[in-house]
């Protein structure tokens, strides 16, 4: 049986796995994302509700909104997109395609790739208390999404850094209470935020949280213990927010796919091509001498990669897509998107 093939196939849905399944729709490729979590946005989701000011062209505003806005970007030209699989391994076949095999077991066949992996896969860094994930679906918060959930309330938060104590700066002027715990003497975060969370909040250190005393629902109460004498302390508390970091697992199985790599991502060309022919990278999972680790950066790595892989398929192609004000690729869509503003 002929496998079912795709032009690209992009590994990862963060904003360089996005843009790229936008911009390869421009070069009408038929494009394929796939994407270990159930969900898009990648490494944006860790800070949903903290304002982006540095994309260009948007004003600022909350990160989940620009995540909204480049997941109907990507879905202009309706890629495939596949959840829940992480992909750790490759087979070149005889006709130069590709074979990703996720660890699920799928195959994925495909022309060329863009490893758009970010810093690999990001684990929340929970906390370490037996049965404390049953008060994950109430008040025990590892991400902030909505800080008017805090208002009057009494509100501890663990950690140490910039979002431990940029939540605790954003919170503490609507909260009851704000107490940030924090396992050694300093803050890591940026300092003039730590002096100002010293004027509106009570910090503890070093202290770590012990126990969470609550019913089978609700945490009610919290034992801290200081990490040198071992005293203890107990508070009671509405909300509990865990800031501890993340782990990513960036030195995955990918990397083992015989590309040169660096500490900072896998080596590309200024056109974004690894060492592989017909695989490509974009975004955080890659490095060069001008690389720009943002979102902005990520577009751009986007559109290079989308075009060398366009290249690669077909080199008599022009070398990059005409300009969207100018592409008759959204015809049809301009007309709607006029009729739909003339009516507003
Ligand atoms: C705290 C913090 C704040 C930031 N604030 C800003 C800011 O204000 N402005 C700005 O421009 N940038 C900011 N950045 C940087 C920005 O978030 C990153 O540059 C951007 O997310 C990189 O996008 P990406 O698509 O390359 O990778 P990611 O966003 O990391 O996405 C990679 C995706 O790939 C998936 N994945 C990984 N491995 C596999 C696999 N093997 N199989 C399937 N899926 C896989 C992951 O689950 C993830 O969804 C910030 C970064 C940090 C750490």
């Amino acid at each position: 049986m002929t496998p079912d093939i795709y032009d690209v196939t992009i590994i990862g849905g963060g904003p360089a796995g996005m843009y790229s399944a936008f911009y390869s729709g421009m070069r009408e490729m038929r494009t394929k994302i796939i994407e270990v979590k159930h969900e898009l946005g990648g490494f944006m989701r860790t800070y949903p509700e903290k304002l982006v000011w540095d994309v260009g062209g948007i004003e600022p505003v909350r990160c989940e909104e620009i995540i909204n806005s480049l997941i109907k970007q990507a879905m202009t030209f309706n890629p495939t997109i596949v959840f829940g699989q992480e992909i750790i391994g490759m087979e070149q076949c005889a006709d130069n395609t590709f074979t990703l095999i996720a660890k699920t077991g799928e195959r994925h066949h495909t022309r060329t790739i863009i490893l758009a992996a970010g810093r690999g896969i990001t684990k929340i860094q929970k906390l370490n208390i037996k049965g404390a994930d049953r008060y994950e679906l109430t008040n025990l918060h590892y991400t902030v999404t909505d800080i008017e959930k805090f208002e009057n309330k009494r509100v501890l938060i663990s950690g140490g850094g910039d979002s431990a104590v940029d939540w605790a700066n954003a919170i503490a002027p609507i909260a009851k209470e704000v107490i940030v715990v924090h396992r050694r003497e300093d803050f890591k975060a940026f300092e003039a935020s730590v002096t100002r969370m010293k004027q509106i909040a009570t910090s503890l250190v070093p202290y770590i949280v012990l126990h969470l005393h609550g019913n089978q629902t609700k945490i009610e109460r919290v034992t801290l213990q200081h990490v040198e004498t071992g005293a203890t302390k107990q508070f009671e508390v509405d909300e509990v927010i865990i800031n501890h970091g993340f782990q990513r697992s960036f030195f995955g199985p990918i990397m083992e796919w015989g590309f040169e790599y660096e500490e900072y991502g896998i080596c590309v060309s200024p056109k974004m091509c690894t060492s592989i022919p017909g695989i490509f990278g974009a975004g955080d999972f890659i490095t060069h001498p001008s690389k720009v680790r943002l979102i902005a950066g990520a577009f751009n790595d986007a559109v290079l990669a989308v075009n060398s892989a366009k290249l690669y398929l077909d080199p008599t192609e022009p070398d990059m897509a005409g300009v969207s004000s100018h592409n008759d690729r959204f015809a049809e869509k301009n007309e709607e998107m006029i009729k739909c503003l003339s009516s507003n």
